[in-house]
């Protein structure tokens, strides 16, 4: 039996720090685009900087506790869900060992193994560590490595927050005729990188992304301005 080359082996918990990072950077976007449409959309109908910050901040704090809340309950339910399924796994195979073998060995013969090396591979992963084996062969779960949801809502909320500092800060510092500007090009240029980056972290090709990504932020921007500006217009 030879040992695979190191460059060939992927380290632990590699496909979960990249399903972690895509999140950071889907939410640092949502955060940019956000807030940008809104702050961009109340610089339409006014130049008052208290109230671009207003409007800003509650953004900001709206949009990161709405996502934070919205990722704890997605992961608590699933969390729930898979620990419900680790359990019944549990009282399987100690009421029924042997049957739980050989659901075992059928799975791994289904991926291609001839039915005596399954079986002899079922037998030494029951004897290493049963419940492990069926939670990776059965349930595509990692019993030690369940997403915490409350690391999960702090990720999201902090993702969020970092994005919509962006737009935040380019209308509020900027002095009146330029902030408009300084927000849109700085706003693009940032989406321009999250494009990129989650492109990127997904392997897939980064022009195409960039132009989605970018794009719909200069929709966001243009339809919040016309917005603020004819109400602006008509004094509301
Ligand atoms: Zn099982």
């Amino acid at each position: 039996m030879t040992e695979p080359t190191p460059g060939e082996t992927h380290p632990e918990g590699l496909g979960t720090r990249l399903n972690w990072l895509r999140a950071a950077v889907l939410g640092a976007n949502d955060g940019i685009v956000s807030t940008a449409g809104l702050v961009v959309g109340v610089a339409g109908a006014t130049t008052e900087r208290s109230a671009l910050l207003t409007a800003g901040l509650a953004g900001l704090l709206a949009g990161s506790m709405s996502m934070a809340v919205g990722e704890y309950v997605s992961v608590s339910t699933q969390r729930d869900s898979e620990k419900a399924a680790l359990a019944a796994e549990r009282r399987e195979l100690r009421e029924r060992p042997e049957a739980e073998l050989d659901e075992l060995t059928g799975l791994l013969a289904e991926r291609g193994l001839t039915w005596d090396v399954a079986r002899e591979a079922a037998e030494q992963l029951t004897e290493r560590d049963a419940l492990r084996a069926h939670a990776r062969v059965e349930l595509g779960i990692d019993p030690d490595e369940l997403t915490n949801p409350w690391h999960a809502a702090a990720a999201s909320f902090l993702a969020f927050t970092a994005g919509a500092l962006l737009p935040l800060l380019a209308i509020v510092c900027p002095p009146a005729p330029a902030r408009l500007w300084v927000t849109v090009v700085s706003v693009l240029a940032a989406l321009t990188l999250t494009g990129w980056w989650s492109a990127r972290l997904g392997s897939a090709p980064a022009r195409p992304a960039v132009v989605r990504v970018v794009g719909g932020g200069a929709v966001a921007m243009a339809v919040t301005y016309a917005a603020g500006s004819l109400l602006g217009a008509f004094g509301v």
